[in-house]
């Protein structure tokens, strides 16, 4: 699978699987975060989820996946290590912990925390990593004795330019979808009973 292949599958997996649960979630008052986990061996998905924090304001998009996939039947679920953990937005110190002590070895991102603070209006991510960690932007570690993390658009960046238009198109496209989602979120978060709205 060359690296081309790979992101053109993650990204198709935001769209197709991942965004139309946000939309819903999005609807019923969550933030737009969302993840998936795919099986290393055909990429296919074992499960989709999306932001639930109005049930539980654990329940990231990253988390809220991960309690659907330890809730699957243990034959349909695949080990951790055989996995690829793909989340729309890169995790945030809660989710980057989840993601940890539930054994995967990887995760692939679309937007940055810089981009969930100033294009999705949500600073928390980068806000806790300085008050409780001491840490800048960009100053977790993000190739560890746990895991890799992959911003998809750096991958991008690196492909060759013949391959490099098409991607960079389709990711305009998601994050318009995502830029409505997001207008969507914060013309609905007044008053609602999440902490860190
Ligand atoms: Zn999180």
């Amino acid at each position: 699978m060359t690296d081309a292949a790979l992101i053109e599958r993650l990204l198709d997996v935001i769209e197709q699987d991942i965004m139309p649960k946000t939309a819903a979630g999005v609807e019923a008052g969550n933030k737009l975060f969302g993840a998936a986990i795919l099986k290393k061996s055909d990429l296919s998905v074992v499960v989709a989820e999306t932001n639930n924090e109005i049930e539980n304001p654990l329940w990231h998009g990253e988390v809220h996946a991960l309690k659907r996939f330890y809730e699957l039947p243990h034959e349909r679920r695949p080990d951790t290590g055989d996995c690829i953990f793909v989340a729309t937005h890169e995790p945030c110190s809660l989710c980057l912990s989840a993601i940890t002590w539930t054994g995967f070895d990887n995760f692939y991102f679309l937007f940055s925390h810089e981009d969930s603070r100033d294009s999705f209006a949500i600073p928390h991510d980068l806000k806790i990593l300085k008050e409780v960690f001491r840490l800048d932007p960009g100053g977790y570690n993000a190739k560890n004795a746990y895991w890799t993390g992959y911003a998809i658009r750096r991958l991008v960046e690196a492909l060759p330019e013949a391959e490099r238009a098409g991607s960079q198109n389709r990711i305009a496209t998601i994050a318009a979808g995502y830029d409505a989602l997001s207008a969507a979120y914060q013309s609905s978060k007044a008053g609602n009973d999440i902490p860190l709205n």
